[in-house]
């Protein structure tokens, strides 16, 4: 038997992301791998009778794109309630919310979520929406939440009642709750919801996976989870019916126990082709618009908001310095440049008490960082993941972040330039549900986003830059730099097949292009 394939792209820009072989015009695929990339001229000798040839037009073909900060089964459930990310003002909110009472009239609840700051802040303005059934609204980015009067009654918060840890339940002068909920508080209410059954979870994931395969991403890393988590991935995958890879930590909360790390080292010895384990996420602090982010100095806008980080230095440090020992990968939310520092102390202790070891552990999001600690990624080998979506575009947004953070750090502010050229590996991501999934879109704010001030330093990165950060270096952040990330022959067939030539677009055109063809373990996941 000649070795022919089985499926062959020719005819595309093909960015390899391999440091060898930059570029390239055909690839063909065999199984679930990569066994040839190479040119135009060497296509016939692949092509068999069953070949399926795909001509790329031209077009961009890129390793699939791996998003490394992710919430999936979180998102997927969320896919179940009402999209608010458009609400602009109460009308839009009310539009929204009745239609989805109307459409679920079986639901208990009245469900909505990606909701923007600023647009609903009392249960009052809830109740004249809905009244009879208890409401909850999220955030776009999680961290807050407003509820109407029924459900805050259901809670036992509307009058007395308390926040649990970094918790904050907003009151008025009378002691009376106002609807929004911060943080853990959230949990007060959010408990009381009914899960969506087993089933319908699965669907809801699969759902989300198609939508998700269709913006050119074949892997994610999962920011939260534990077994049952990955439980519900495994299944997908066990009933061939997963076209995502996911790499899923286990939780780590302050009240977790070194005896409790045994369910991460179970999760760590699931393998799978699409679902693994072997990391652990732990938050160090909250976000910037909630004033719960971990500062060194104080925020611009309220200098009596001194929030601690969620672990103190000696918690994190030896809970840290135990999943390292266990061999675990470590994730840390760090929104505030205090948490970034108290994080890379612990990292720095950790390398200090157990020996430096080939650990590639994270910081995830850095919405600011101070000077001095610019160096230390690269010092500590550790790998930043950042989300570029999460910066205010434009200073004219009218968004709160930078106000809270004050003109004098908006130049350390995601600052993906400067981390970068500090030599720090850079990987790139969602954050999903937080913002939107779409690669192009994120790497659209990466390329273009404006200074706040003429004396703000450019952080912008360039299309190439962005692609690795997506493909090569996302593989390497989760160790499998040797399986893809890269178009290269015995690699894994994950790939991206785009409708334009992307290095010939202007940078502010770049979402003209959409994938065409999104390939997973040399499975044609999805297709325009
Ligand atoms: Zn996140």
């Amino acid at each position: 038997m000649t070795r022919t394939a089985d499926i062959m792209i020719v005819n595309a820009r093909i960015f390899t992301g391999n440091p060898d072989r930059p570029w390239a015009e055909v690839v063909a695929v065999r199984g679930n791998r990569i066994v040839h990339v190479g040119t135009m001229s060497d296509v016939e000798q692949w092509r068999g009778e069953n070949t399926k040839v795909i001509d790329g037009k031209g077009g961009t073909l890129t390793p699939g794109f791996i998003d490394s900060h992710f919430h999936l089964l979180s998102g997927a459930v969320w896919l179940g309630t009402a999209g608010l990310q458009d609400a602009k003002n109460l009308d839009d909110l009310n539009t929204a919310l009745s239609t989805f009472a109307e459409e679920n009239k079986t639901s208990e609840w009245v469900l909505g979520r990606g909701i923007k700051y600023n647009i609903v802040s009392t249960r009052q303005e809830l109740d004249l929406i809905v009244s009879d059934k208890p409401v909850y609204v999220g955030s776009y980015d999680g961290h807050t939440a407003w509820v109407n009067t029924k459900a805050l009654q259901m809670a036992g918060i509307l009058d007395g009642g308390e926040a649990p840890g970094n918790g904050v339940i907003v009151r008025d002068a009378q002691g009376t709750s106002t609807g929004e909920l911060r943080e853990a508080a959230m949990d007060l209410v959010q408990d009381l919801i009914p899960e969506p059954d087993a089933n319908r979870k699965r669907e809801l994931l699969k759902m989300a996976i198609r939508r998700i395969n269709a913006t050119g991403v074949t892997s994610v890393h999962n920011m939260n989870g534990d077994m049952e988590e990955l439980m519900y991935y495994a299944a997908l995958e066990d009933a061939g019916e997963m076209t995502l890879r996911i790499y899923t930590p286990y939780s780590v909360r302050p009240e977790t126990k070194e005896e409790d790390l045994k369910e991460a080292m179970a999760m760590a010895n699931v393998q799978g082709e699409y679902v693994r384990g072997g990391a652990v996420k732990f938050f160090m602090d909250g976000v910037w618009e909630s004033y719960t982010a971990l500062t060194i100095e104080h925020y611009t806008d309220n200098a009596q908001a001194k929030p601690d980080g969620i672990y103190s230095a000696e918690h994190f440090t030896r809970m840290a310095t135990a999943c390292d020992k266990l061999g675990l990968q470590i994730f840390v939310h760090c929104c505030g440049d205090g948490a970034v520092r108290r994080v890379l102390d612990g990292y720095e202790s950790i390398q200090k008490i157990n020996g430096k070891r080939d650990s590639r552990h994270r910081v995830e999001r850095i919405e600011i960082i101070h000077p001095d600690d610019l160096p230390r990624f690269r010092g500590l080998d550790v790998i930043a993941s950042m989300q570029t979506s999460h910066a205010p575009f434009s200073i004219d947004d009218g968004d709160v972040w930078p106000v809270r953070v004050g003109e004098k750090r908006w130049p350390r502010s995601f600052a993906w330039r400067d981390i970068k050229n500090a030599g720090a590996m850079l990987v790139l991501g969602s954050d999903w549900t937080v913002a939107p999934y779409d690669p192009l879109f994120n790497i659209y704010v990466a390329m273009n986003r404006e200074k706040w001030s003429p004396t703000d330093p450019d952080q912008r990165l360039t299309l190439e830059e962005c692609i690795i950060g997506y493909t090569r270096d996302a593989a390497y952040a989760e160790f499998k730099e040797d399986e893809k990330g890269q178009i290269r022959e015995g690699y894994l067939a994950d790939m991206v097949l785009f409708s334009h030539d992307l290095f010939a677009l202007e940078p502010q055109n770049i979402r003209s292009a959409k994938p065409v063809l999104t390939m997973v373990d040399g499975i044609i996941a999805y297709e325009a």
